[in-house]
């Protein structure tokens, strides 16, 4: 069987940080799935065919990287496409009071699930999709925080 893990998020825009987490994950698994989540209670703010798009242009390299949108319980998805790692990054210990509560109830709903955690380097621990919505939406210069490969709209 392939090892196979999926990497959810909102990805509204993916990182620096997510992009370093997925690469170092690639000698653990066979395929690593990055998986858009559909919420329908919170509408992102990049459109999600973009957000899909630039992950795909980033990852363009890499054959073992697929990128899919899914809604619904993101254990009804890994049993869907047959993934039985959920993987996770971990930046502070915010993240990981959260990823806690999530991976044990993952597990409790879908037993055959592993919950794979790796740590941000120390560069990417302040980078997150809102910081960086926040500096875009004022004019400012993403470009350090988001992989080279997105080019988001000009405002
Ligand atoms: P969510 O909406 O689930 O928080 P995100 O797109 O913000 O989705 O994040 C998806 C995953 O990427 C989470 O595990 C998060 O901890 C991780 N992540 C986000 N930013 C970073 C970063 N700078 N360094 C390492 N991991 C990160």
């Amino acid at each position: 069987m392939i090892k196979r893990a999926v990497f959810p998020g909102s990805f509204d825009p993916i990182t620096r940080g997510h992009e370093n987490i997925i690469r170092r994950a690639l000698p653990l698994f066979d395929e690593i799935i990055v998986a858009v989540g559909l919420n329908i209670e919170k509408k992102g703010y990049f459109a999600v065919e973009d957000r899909l798009s630039w992950i795909k242009n980033v990852f363009a390299d890499c054959s073992k990287i697929k990128v899919e949108s899914y809604s619904g319980l993101t254990v009804d998805y890994c049993r869907e496409v047959k993934a039985s790692f959920i993987l996770r990054g971990l930046r502070t210990s915010a993240d990981f009071e959260f990823e806690r509560t999530v991976g044990q109830v993952n597990k409790k709903l879908y037993p055959a699930i592993e919950t794979m955690f790796l740590l941000t380097m120390p560069e990417f621990t302040s980078i997150n999709s809102s910081i960086v919505r926040d500096v875009y939406k004022n004019g400012g210069d993403v470009s350090l925080f988001i992989p080279d490969a997105v080019k988001l709209p000009k405002i």
